[in-house]
């Protein structure tokens, strides 16, 4: 009979495994499945449960080149140099009335420390498009990196502007001027940041 085969067979097996097994006095503890001295820690819950996708092939991308044209990475070229970059800021800065060229991180820096401080709506528009600009340039790089969907250089503009004009909108106090008032305009401002006088 098969049936009665496999299990005395199963039996055998059992008998052979548990007779490695030695027994002590001890009571029997819980065991934390997830480390190894069956300790519960909160790390181990946590490897556990997050989630697990495929690792990242960090090597590769590190060595590899600039992810928006396969050009020399560094920071110059990513934020500045680089066709996709330089296409982003000769928008941003259109938007600003601001024409310059031949942006350099180091120079850029000191430049906005210099030129980029005070309360006129202009410079604080120009320090946070700065901000935004760079940060978004970084966030595509990083999308890109990941895998994500490329992001045409027309969206990654619209989305600076976006979130200047949402900053800027939460300006108040702003003085009544003809020059703020134009750059209102362009930049499509609530009218509530002006001060009421
Ligand atoms: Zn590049």
């Amino acid at each position: 009979m098969p049936g009665v085969r496999r299990k005395s067979s199963m039996v055998l097996r059992l008998v052979s495994e548990t007779s490695l097994v030695s027994f002590s006095d001890r009571n029997d503890m819980w065991v934390w499945d997830g480390s190894p001295d069956g300790r519960f820690v909160q790390n181990s819950l946590w490897e556990a449960i997050r989630p697990w996708s495929e690792r990242v092939p960090w090597a590769k991308w590190m060595d590899n080149g600039c992810v928006f044209c396969s050009g020399v990475k560094s920071q110059d070229h990513l934020f500045f140099h680089c066709c996709y970059s330089a296409q982003v800021w000769r928008l941003v800065l259109q938007k600003l009335k601001a024409y310059r060229g031949g942006l350099v991180w180091q120079e850029e820096r000191k430049w906005c420390i210099r030129n980029l401080g005070g309360k006129f709506l202009k410079r604080r528009l120009m320090r946070v498009a700065f901000m935004c600009t760079v940060y978004t340039i970084w966030q595509e790089w990083n999308s890109r990196v990941f895998g994500g969907t490329p992001v045409s250089v027309d969206l990654i503009y619209h989305k600076v502007v976006s979130i200047v004009h949402d900053i800027a909108c939460s300006w108040r106090g702003v003085k009544r001027t003809k020059v703020n008032w134009e750059i209102s305009l362009e930049w499509s401002l609530s009218h509530c940041i002006f001060s009421p006088s």
